[in-house]
């Protein structure tokens, strides 16, 4: 097979949207699976849209996913400058060359002129879109002012048909008599998307274009623009669509669908990567995998021609499976970031961070809820109100300044020799484990879950035990009773 050259290609919006990801994932995996080379190219010919901040985010994103460009902005490669508004001499060279070989011509005709043929055109009340006819298609006098503003038009066939077999769809072929002469350059000398996409592909060698099926309108054209150029094309795959749950296209009033969203409410990259390959692509029933396995396994032929729909519960569950796919110090060291968030600062080798993970990482899905989850070891414990309300009430401050007492004697302080303490102790003052469970969790953690009551004073340890025990003890004495 000759080399493997896939691209990306995004315009810089604000935040990278997920379905936009997964194109470039399937790109970026079948570079990876064939020794490929992975292209990244901003199109940014929307100058309004396209600021320093949101081709950054672009750049962030694609780094916290891991999905590393062999080619592209702050990497170089041959075939650059890799963002489009740096090679507009490109465009102008090959659009000269159009208008050479008869393939394009300088449209001069004016806003005023191409709004009254759309006037003209609506009152014969004809179907269908309005399309202009440029009267510069053949045209060979020069315009009057020979300073007036032009834009460079391709000239369209309209016999025969264009079309091509897809990689995820059948056969698409569409009649050129629908084609228009479609503009190639602005005055600016700035290129539409269709001519600049082709112009790109084909100066950086691409061998595959992978994007989302909103584009299978622009693949006739751009076929006919290959042509005219006297090119290749380079194989076509269309994806279908994310969907949101309820059919529609997947957007910002349905889920969070920037990437970088994700990372700040604690998913892991790879499991990103996992939940987006799945939307779209499958591998019989297997639904966890590594990113080596994505590697290995994807293929085109896998893609599925329908849409994916957006599940947010199947996302935090493949979530979930990666977190458990972490050791524990990874986990700490991914932690540390969302204990900051929440005003806790300590190092990822904290022992104690360290000895806790084990016990929170069952009941974690993101990383975020492994902060939370730890976050009692650290600092003051703060009380939830109903806890608090409930087991923090005066005939439980006995037991709780009782059990403070008895702890303090113990040691080793593990968590085996607490449980067997604690138990003869309830056995000798015919305590049920009920009665004083539930106050000393709430003593120790704030919360009325966590982890077994041993394990989390073992973490703990026993000066932060006691001192809570003891404390808790005070405050349920104090309390009254509603
Ligand atoms: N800039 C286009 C987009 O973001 C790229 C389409 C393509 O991959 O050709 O939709």
């Amino acid at each position: 097979m000759s080399e493997v050259r896939v691209r990306f290609a995004p315009s810089p919006t604000g935040y990278l949207h997920i379905g936009g990801v997964r194109t470039a994932l399937y790109s970026w995996l079948w570079a990876r699976q064939n020794d490929g080379t992975f292209i990244l190219r901003i199109e940014d010919t929307d100058r309004e849209r396209s600021t320093e901040e949101s081709i950054r985010i672009v750049l962030d994103s694609m780094r916290w996913l891991g999905l590393d460009w062999d080619e592209g902005p702050e990497v170089g490669g041959d075939h650059g400058p890799y963002v489009q508004s740096e090679r507009l001499d490109i465009y102008a060279d090959y659009a000269e060359r159009l208008i050479q070989s008869g393939h394009a011509y300088r449209c001069y005709a004016t806003k005023e002129e191409i709004a009254e043929a759309r006037e003209a055109f609506k009152k014969t009340g004809a179907k269908g879109g309005f399309r202009f006819q440029s009267p510069w298609r053949d045209r060979t006098d020069p315009p009057e002012d020979p300073n007036a503003r032009y834009v460079i038009r391709f000239r369209a066939p309209h016999e025969g048909s264009t079309g091509w077999d897809d990689e995820v769809k059948d056969r698409i072929d569409v009649p050129n008599e629908t084609q228009q002469d479609f503009i190639l350059l602005r005055p600016d000398g700035m290129p539409l998307y269709n001519f600049g996409c082709v112009v790109d592909d084909l100066t950086m060698g691409v061998t595959l274009v992978a994007r989302g099926d909103d584009h299978v309108i622009n693949t006739a054209p751009q076929i006919l623009l290959y042509q005219a150029l006297g090119a290749e094309h380079p194989k076509f795959a269309h994806m279908p669509m994310v969907l949101a749950p309820n059919g529609e296209k997947l957007s910002k009033r349905h889920a969070a669908v920037g990437v970088l969203e994700y990372r700040d409410m604690g998913y892991l990259p790879d499991a990103v990567l996992n939940y987006l390959a799945r939307l779209g692509w499958s591998h019989g029933d297997q639904e966890i995998f590594t990113r080596e396995e994505l590697i290995e396994k994807f293929s085109w032929d896998r893609v599925g021609s329908t849409a994916g729909r957006y599940d947010s519960k199947k996302f935090l569950y493949v979530q979930e499976e990666h977190l458990r796919m972490l050791l524990d110090a990874e986990i700490a060291r991914l932690a540390v970031p969302f204990l900051a968030e929440i005003g806790i600062d300590v190092a990822a080798d904290d022992p104690v961070l360290l000895e806790a993970i084990p016990y929170v990482k069952p009941r974690a899905a993101t990383l975020a809820d492994v902060a939370n989850a730890v976050s009692y070891f650290f600092g003051e414990v703060e009380f939830e109100e109903k806890g608090k309300r409930k087991f923090l009430v005066p005939e439980n401050a006995e037991n709780l300044l009782g059990l403070a007492e008895l702890v303090q004697d113990v040691e080793p302080f593990e968590k085996g020799k607490l449980d067997e303490v604690v138990k003869s102790w309830l056995e000798a003052n015919e305590l049920p484990m009920k009665k004083v469970a539930q106050p000393a969790r709430v003593a120790m953690t704030g919360r009325t879950r966590s982890p077994g009551l041993f394990e989390v004073m073992e973490v703990l340890g026993k000066d932060k035990t006691v001192e809570r025990l003891r404390a808790a003890a005070e405050l349920a004495a104090s309390a009254t009773a509603d």
